[in-house]
């Protein structure tokens, strides 16, 4: 173990913050007892606030129409390949139903920004879903709107939202997007939830094109600056029909080291082990909740679509009904000595 990474683990403890050098050091030094080290830690700040309960999001994927060609995601509109579908209201009500009935009382609408889908279309299913599930928290995952539409959805009752900034460096951001895109945006997207009151998250994959050291430390300090109530992160996995597709796959170390800091850093953050970290290992869940995550998204979706919202190749859980994935986290959970509970899991303040 390197006495000075785990100096610097202990210091972020301590102050909840570290400078973008100690944070290149940790990220460029650290070596398997170094990580093993920040998991406990992450695992034990995690214990100290959630105890063993871990909480559970139905995901439902309700369009993978998008305007928008990230050069990463698979359903970037530049690939004429992706099978296009979006769900009726009707049938995003049919997941909640059967959602609801499994135990889940936190819903995620998430989705491509699909032009369909008007301002006043989402405020009438925002209304609608919070109607029939009042003691349900409702989170979007929709994308870059203007403050005045995030208002609207707020006002209609959405209680989240979830928006990965993606990467905290400018440079970094214009190589993984179209120049019709920009991080200035995203942060002012960010800044507009946060002060409309949305319990907010920020995030970003681990291991995309071109990341290094340098530019996760300024995630790490971004999130810092932010102080978000959400932090997702997952590993980057290559989709064979976008620019990328030669790219390498984010690995398991990074994603749980990087899941341990952010724990140690922003000690309450709601904090998901990803279906992608599920993706890159069989055991990526309880590996990352054993370094700190406490959150886990099951995917509510019909299963007919689900293999259409084709992020990264080979996506995990796209085969089993609804039932079958909350079955089948909880006796994971279970196994790691962890318990899904049925909460809303609002941002404790
Ligand atoms: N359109 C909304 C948005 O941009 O926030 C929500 C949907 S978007 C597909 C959700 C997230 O998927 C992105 O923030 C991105 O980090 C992640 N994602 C996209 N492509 C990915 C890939 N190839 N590997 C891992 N994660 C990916």
């Amino acid at each position: 173990m390197s006495e000075r990474v785990k100096q610097l683990i202990d210091k972020l403890e301590k102050n909840n913050i570290l400078s973008r050098e100690e944070f290149i050091c940790i990220l460029e030094e650290y070596d398997t007892e170094d990580l093993e080290y920040a998991r406990s830690r992450g695992r034990s700040i995690a214990k100290e606030h959630f105890g063993n309960a871990v909480y559970v999001r139905g995901l439902i994927e309700f369009t993978n129409y998008c305007k928008n060609d990230c050069l990463y995601c698979g359903i970037r509109k530049s690939n004429k390949n992706a099978e296009r579908y979006r769900l009726t209201e009707d049938e995003i009500m049919e997941c909640c139903k059967e959602g609801y009935a499994l135990g889940f009382r936190t819903f995620v609408l998430q989705g491509g920004e699909d032009g369909y889908y008007t301002k006043d279309r989402l405020v009438a299913l925002i209304q609608r879903i919070k109607a029939k599930y009042p003691d349900c928290a409702l989170t979007l995952s929709i994308g870059e709107k203007t403050k005045e539409e995030y208002q609207s959805y707020f006002d209609a009752g959405a209680d989240r939202y979830l928006l990965r900034h993606e990467t905290a460096n400018e440079e970094h951001y214009n190589k993984l997007h179209p120049a019709s895109m920009s991080l200035a945006n995203r942060k002012e997207c960010l800044k507009n939830l946060k002060e409309i009151g949305y319990q907010t998250g920020c995030g970003f994959m681990v291991g995309s094109p071109y990341q290094t050291a340098e530019t996760l430390a300024q995630d790490l300090l971004y999130i810092h600056d932010l102080h978000p109530q959400m932090v997702g992160i997952g590993p980057f996995i290559s989709h064979k029909e976008t620019p990328f597709c030669e790219a390498p796959n984010g690995e398991l170390e990074p994603v749980l080291l990087l899941l341990s800091l952010i724990r140690i850093m922003e000690k309450k953050v709601l904090l998901p082990a990803t279906t992608a970290l599920a993706t890159i290992h069989p055991q990526g869940r309880e590996l990352g909740i054993l370094s700190g995550a406490n959150v886990v998204m099951p995917n509510l979706s019909p299963v007919s679509v689900r293999k259409k919202y084709e992020l990264y190749d080979n996506k995990v859980c796209t085969g089993d009904e609804a039932a079958e994935c909350r079955n089948c986290l909880q006796a994971r959970m279970k196994n790691i000595g962890y318990e899904i509970v049925k909460d809303r899991g609002d941002y404790k303040k």
